[in-house]
């Protein structure tokens, strides 16, 4: 029987606007020194047709690290996209030592909807929020099919280190922050290596890329960029430098790390509070990203709609502002101010 280590890189002889289509891959089946594309064939729809990953690959001319750049687990959240697409327009595959696959639409399904949800056709429909799905199940939904198919046929044996790039969910808004676990001194090094706004240190949650990669003995970090929906140079530009860090310290390539959460002053917390909405109302946010606010602050307030305040928030602790909930109408359990801080 054909166990995971076998596996070999598998064409279909499909092509799709001259991109190969690949239903497994075996980075060693790939020759050295060279930019590969892919489609990588992912779950079918209801109408019988497949969702295609396309994934960008920078063998280096001689061996070392792999290390994976992923994006598009949640469909709404795209700078991610622009930091894989700008840094694979500069690699040269002849200066590099190891590998980099970048993933640029994990879930076309949730992009196509620009959704932070993957959508199920059965029965009328419902929602699978992808980053709890993994490693996946080969005998669940589409969903499940999907990240059972990205996590055995692309990911595993051809990745030594994970990045996933997210940002936060449409209608609010992150500055450039980093989730990573600190009880892995590798995960904390590479969070440290980016000049982020600000990061935590996170135990992860089941299901997620970022942890599944840990419970297998494989380093990764979340990244988010800002908000959903649009690109952010400046967060774009900054993951970008931090990535250049990273692939130096795993000697993938050479040079010096000149910017990172040290010199950028990055805020470190371990622990994060959310002020959610507790009627719905319009939203007004007295507080701005990156803040510091005190226990007791006033930090957003409701209005119905004659412009009346209807509920008054505060933070219960002190600590630094996380992310705000941008929309002007909020419903209950809607983020208004989230906070970060130590305990
Ligand atoms: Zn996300």
């Amino acid at each position: 029987m054909q166990t995971n280590l076998k596996k070999s890189t598998l064409y279909n002889g499909d092509i799709i606007n001259g991109v190969p289509v690949i239903t497994q891959l075996n980075l060693d089946d790939l020759v050295a020194g060279k930019i590969y594309r892919f489609m990588f064939k992912g779950a079918d729809m209801n109408i019988g047709q497949s969702w295609y990953v396309p994934v960008i690959i920078a063998k280096g001319v001689n061996a070392g690290a792999k290390l994976l750049l992923n994006t598009g687990i949640h469909g709404d959240e795209l700078n991610g996209s622009r930091v894989i697409q700008q840094l694979f327009a500069t690699l040269d595959p002849n200066q590099l030592s190891g590998t980099i696959m970048g993933v640029l639409q994990a879930c076309p399904n949730s992009l196509m909807h620009i959704s932070k949800n993957w959508y199920l056709s059965t029965d009328g429909g419902d929602y699978v929020n992808m980053n709890r799905t993994f490693p996946g199940k080969l005998d669940g939904d589409s969903a499940h099919q999907h990240a059972y198919l990205l996590w055995n046929n692309l990911w595993l044996n051809n990745v030594d280190y994970a990045i996933d790039l997210h940002s936060q969910s449409t209608d609010t808004i992150y500055p450039l922050f980093v989730f990573a676990d600190y009880r892995n001194p590798i995960c904390q090094r590479m969070a440290e290596l980016i000049p982020a706004d600000q990061i935590k240190n996170d135990e992860g949650e089941k299901g997620t890329l970022e942890t599944t990669f840990i419970e297998h003995n494989i380093p990764a970090i979340t990244i988010e960029l800002g908000a959903a929906r649009i690109y952010q140079s400046d967060y774009i530009a900054r993951s970008i430098e931090g990535i250049h860090n990273i692939l130096i310290e795993f000697r993938i390539t050479q040079g010096e790390c000149e910017h990172n959460a040290h010199k950028h002053t990055s805020f470190v917390g371990n622990e994060m509070l959310s002020i959610r909405a507790k009627v719905g109302g319009y939203a007004e946010i007295l507080v701005q990203l990156g803040d510091e606010v005190s226990a007791e602050q006033i930090v957003a307030r409701q209005l119905n709609p004659f412009g009346d305040i209807i509920c008054q928030y505060t933070s219960p602790i002190a600590g630094k502002v996380l992310s705000l909930g941008t929309g002007a109408t909020r419903e209950a359990g809607g983020l208004l101010v989230r906070i970060l801080f130590n305990k």
